[in-house]
């Protein structure tokens, strides 16, 4: 009979990242009802700590119950209706996910594409917003897990507004590794994940609305079509009123608030320089190595490198012996990277100089046979 076995692997992947042991402990805590006036409090509290990491005041932020994905379909669904113009950039594999949700909310979606490896330029978003009437929302993604591209947010931000759109952004790979900052930069519906660069498992999506997106959907003239995902309807079980909805993923939550905790008592300012420096050694290291890295100059993310191998080398193999033999994962290249690539994750607690030291290392070995 299989039973679940401890594997001790170092998680440099593009997440699942490595869970500090203090989130672990957590989860083992023993069981409260999920309407327990400790565990009321523990989601109260959780919801002020979200508010820190997201550097936001708003009222309206929580954590859903579900995977990143589950934070980027709660977003659609509640703000978009059936003929809603929505404007999402394109540059990898997630940008191509929102455009497959927003689709099925029944919303007209208008894209704009740059090449993998690139960010959306400001001047490509204002084209479309000038020559297109009544685009009510613009979606990006911030962190590109795909590629290892950050997307600049403040000018399109800015023209976003500007055309009296609803600025949406995906957070699952950037919350906690670099600057989110919802309220500075004016963004109305933001989520993540909390498997990335927070250091829990998979399970939640911290979700945050400012009052300009909770008015687009109370005063929606549909129904949410999602019964599991109804902002209205969670966010009474979240707020005041304690209104059962669903049962909260109770170990969840407490993963969930010890490592959020944990982020903030290193300070956010500290988590971010962390990673900026091991993302940097590493950089530093696949170059110094011969290997080039995908993501443009400039646009790198320090939580993902994604990094190209000389066609004389087998990434699959080397992936596999990897895994094996020194109990690293790391990701395998998507769409015009498969087969070429890794992705590379430092994020949350996987991101530290032993990991950098030790994964540098390993490649040394393996590549100089
Ligand atoms: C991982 C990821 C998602 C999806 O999150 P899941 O937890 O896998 O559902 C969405 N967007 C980005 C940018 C991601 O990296």
């Amino acid at each position: 009979m299989l039973r679940i076995q401890t594997q001790d692997r170092v998680l440099l992947g593009p997440g699942p990242s490595s869970v500090y042991p203090e989130v672990l402990k957590a989860m083992a805590t023993p069981l409260v009802g999920h309407l327990d006036p400790y565990f009321l409090e523990v989601m109260t509290d959780m919801q002020s700590k979200l508010r820190r990491v997201f550097q936001t005041e708003n009222e309206l932020t929580l954590a859903m119950s579900g995977t990143g994905s589950a934070g980027m379909e709660t977003v659609f669904v509640n703000l978009l209706e059936p003929g809603d113009k929505v404007l999402i950039g394109i540059c990898g594999v997630f940008g191509e996910r929102m455009k497959d949700v927003a689709e099925r909310c029944g919303a007209e979606v208008i894209t704009v594409r740059a090449d993998w490896g690139e960010s959306i330029a400001p001047e490509q978003v204002e084209a479309v917003l000038r020559s297109t009437n009544g685009i009510t929302a613009v979606a990006l993604v911030h962190a590109e897990t795909s590629t290892g591209v950050r997307q600049p947010l403040e000018e399109i931000s800015r023209l976003t507004h500007e055309y009296g759109a609803l600025f949406i952004v995906d957070a699952v790979t950037s919350l906690g590794g670099i600057p989110v900052e919802i309220d500075r930069l004016d963004i109305d519906a933001c989520y993540s994940g909390t498997q990335k660069c927070l250091g829990a498992p998979p399970g939640l999506a911290p979700v945050t609305l400012n009052n300009a997106a909770l008015e687009r959907v109370r005063s929606r003239k549909t129904k949410v079509q999602s019964w599991y995902l109804d902002l209205n309807m969670v966010a009474n079980y979240w707020g005041q009123e304690r209104f059962y909805h669903h049962t909260a993923p109770i170990s969840m939550v407490f993963a969930l608030h010890e490592a959020l905790s944990l982020l903030l008592d290193e300070g956010l300012e500290n988590s971010f320089a962390r990673h900026a420096r091991n993302g940097e050694l590493l950089q530093q290291g696949l170059e110094s190595m011969g290997l080039e890295l995908f993501a443009a100059q400039g646009y790198r993310l320090p939580e993902l490198t994604s990094v190209v191998f000389p066609d004389r080398y087998d990434e699959g193999q080397l992936r596999k012996r990897l895994l094996d033999e020194y109990n690293i994962e790391v990701g395998a290249g998507l769409g015009p990277l498969k087969g070429k690539a890794w992705r590379i994750g430092l994020m949350g607690h996987s991101s530290s100089l032993a990991n950098v030291t030790l994964l540098l290392q390993a490649m040394t070995e393996l590549m100089g046979e």
